[in-house]
């Protein structure tokens, strides 16, 4: 189910909690919502729809919308200053990003996995893992 976007600073400042399979149809809403945002959004997190759990989607390289969740940034190189939007800004701001980075993260069926991304990718990800800190670019 597509839903609106979360545009409150209040509520987008709140901190994400670990997600379980009770949250699948939540990430189902957020690969919903991302499709149907496509022109204008490469990344969603979870608290951008009013539910602050712990699971971000994103459109890779290839173009496949992937999903993670309880995300966690382990390693981070090379950090360049670039600017961002968000689909719950007006605007774009300045922010630091790494140009690699390796993060771990469980399927829905709570698989663990590690997986190391790059440029665009790495930049979605780490965008969309400060939306779970309740961080804001
Ligand atoms: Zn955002």
């Amino acid at each position: 189910m597509i839903r609106p976007i979360v545009k409150d600073v209040f509520l987008l400042g709140k901190k994400a909690t670990r997600a379980t399979r009770a949250d699948i149809p939540v990430a189902d809403d957020l690969l919903d919502t991302l499709r149907a945002n496509a022109e204008a959004c490469v990344g969603m997190a979870a608290n951008m729809i009013g539910v602050p759990k712990s699971i971000i989607v994103f459109r890779d390289d290839d173009d496949n919308c992937r999903e993670m969740f309880n995300p966690t940034l382990i390693a981070g190189f090379e950090q360049f200053e670039t600017e961002e939007g968000c689909l719950s800004l007006a605007g774009v701001r300045k922010t630091k990003r790494y140009r690699f980075i390796t993060v771990t993260y469980e399927t829905r069926d709570g698989k663990k996995k590690k997986e190391s991304f790059f440029g665009f990718t790495a930049q979605i990800i780490q965008h969309e893992l400060d939306h779970l800190n309740g961080i804001i670019i």
